[in-house]
């Protein structure tokens, strides 16, 4: 997808993420060739194959694109959409490094894509293209465990991450870490508990820190947290829902969804849950008892509301909607959801944008678990969940033996509760969220004071990947 610059030029994603690039680098101390080397992509693969689809044979084009081997395996999403394109890939992956780089997930980004829309296709045609794809991948070395390591991103699940990995398994018979290949593999195949959630939970912790940083909301005139506050997102898909079921668990008031069928809004707010039934029910979200229909569904994205959190694709908001947001916080949840029009002109607004290259890594963080968990061949929590729980009997017992006090039931099994791998997964992501955060808000703060927080999130990225270039010098 383009964006349309102030005079009216074009200039595509990737150059669009360029451009924030280079709007952080001033702030960072490297030589022009090191900018220069972790700005490119390092590798493109586009590749061409057949698939038989039902009596005929299809060319199917595919991408894979790796954006940086300062560390290995690089690591991104898969997509399956009639908008891949070359550009859009390396934009993504470029995305996915410096992403990692601010998460602090050991990895180099990478993206791939296979253009067609799913919804096209039976289920048998898929696999077939998902496993052709996978084999093309191996056959150029651009999968496995140290190399690069896919994931699910937008029109891809733990189905397609299974054919995937079971492809790459049986073309590499024995390699005991083949799991490690892909993340986000459903649990029975590998896969780590808390995977699916990810992103949406992640989208919702860092929002919620944005929201319990009392001078923040200050500034944006709000109270401070997120209970009470009104959102409205954009895309049902994994992160959309997911973000949604979370800050609607939490007290927010989900006032408006739009989907690719048209929008509804409603001020007294949705109940996510029974949404999600009448969107089995009906096939579509609108119609939503008590809520108004939107036609044009990025109308939604113009309610009013104090957060909005764009789901679905890049580029929704650029320069010909941005002055019409009344958001006063937007959470990237999809990639490069605002063109750097609609960047600059509600920064100037004084909206709190919270980027995506930090927003959403909640994926990619609860993926670096799975990778861990794969290459390890042991769940997490399997070796102390018990000891934990021991220990915590043999405390307890003291405090009250000492006390001559009983706690209730609820509260023993509470205190006794050894943690499951759900817990830890929750655990790490929680904390990487309300990390990162704090290191890009001082990052902000360090810089001379005008600085939004993209910039400052991508010059924390600059200067990790940069330190790696340094100190790893220059192969010959
Ligand atoms: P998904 O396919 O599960 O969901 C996308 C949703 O958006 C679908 O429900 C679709 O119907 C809806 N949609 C499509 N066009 C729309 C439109 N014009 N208006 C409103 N809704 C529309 O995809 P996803 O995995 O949730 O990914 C969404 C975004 O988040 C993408 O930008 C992706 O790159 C990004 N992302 C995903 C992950 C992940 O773990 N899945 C991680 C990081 C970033």
């Amino acid at each position: 997808m383009e964006n349309t610059n102030a005079q009216g030029a074009h200039y595509s994603f990737f150059r669009g993420v360029e451009r924030n690039f280079d709007k952080a680098a001033k702030y960072t101390r490297y030589e022009t060739g090191i900018l220069q080397q972790i700005k490119v992509c390092n590798s493109v693969y586009k590749m061409k194959f057949p698939v038989r689809v039902g009596n005929d044979i299809e060319v199917i084009e595919a991408y894979r694109v790796q954006h940086s081997h300062h560390k290995l395996p690089c690591k991104g999403g898969i997509r399956y959409s009639m908008d891949v394109n070359q550009d859009e890939v390396m934009a993504l992956a470029a995305l996915m490094t410096y992403k990692c780089a601010i998460v602090n997930v050991p990895f180099g980004g990478a993206k791939g894509g296979i253009k067609i829309d799913p919804k096209r296709y039976t289920n048998f045609q898929l696999e077939n293209i998902t496993r052709r794809y996978a084999s093309e991948l191996v056959k150029k070395n651009f999968i496995g465990p140290g190399i690069d390591v896919p994931a699910p991103d937008y029109g891809t699940g733990a189905r397609e991450m299974s054919w995937i990995v079971d492809t790459y398994a049986s073309l590499k018979p024995g390699e005991v870490d083949a799991m490690a290949c892909i993340t986000g593999k459903p649990v029975t195949q590998g896969g780590v508990r808390g995977r699916t959630e990810a992103t949406g939970l992640g989208v919702f912790y860092g929002v919620r820190e944005v929201c319990n940083t009392a001078d923040d909301m200050k500034k944006l005139g709000l109270p401070v947290g997120v209970e009470g506050k009104r959102v409205i997102v954009q895309g049902l898909g994994n992160v959309g829902y997911h973000a949604a079921k979370f800050f609607y668990d939490n007290g927010s008031i989900i006032v408006g969804i739009a989907e690719y069928e048209g929008g509804i809004y409603c001020e007294k707010g949705i109940d996510i849950y029974k949404l999600v039934e009448h969107r089995k029910a009906t096939g579509s979200i609108l119609d939503f008892p008590g809520a108004t229909n939107i036609k044009n569904s990025a109308d939604t994205l113009e309610q009013p509301c104090d957060i909005l959190i764009p789901a679905a694709l890049e580029n929704v908001i650029n320069a010909s909607n941005a002055t019409r947001i009344q958001a006063k916080i937007i959470g990237e949840g999809a990639n490069g959801p605002l063109s750097p029009e609609a960047d600059e002109i509600l920064n100037k607004k004084g909206v709190i944008i919270v980027p995506d290259m930090y927003l959403n890594a909640g994926g990619v963080t609860v993926s670096y678990f799975e990778w861990l968990k794969n290459l390890s061949h042991v769940r997490f929590g399997r070796l102390d969940k018990r000891f934990s729980e021991n220990w915590n009997t043999s405390i307890l017992k003291t405090v009250e033996d000492l006390t001559g006090k009983r706690v209730t039931d609820i509260e023993r099994v509470q205190l006794l509760h050894g943690p499951d791998e759900v817990d830890l997964v929750y655990s790490g992501l929680e904390d990487t969220m309300i990390g990162s955060y704090h290191e890009i808000r001082e990052a902000m703060l360090s810089l001379d004071g005008t600085v939004d927080m993209r910039t400052a999130a991508f010059t924390l990225a600059i200067n990790k990947i940069g330190v790696s270039y340094e100190e790893l010098g220059i192969f010959p």
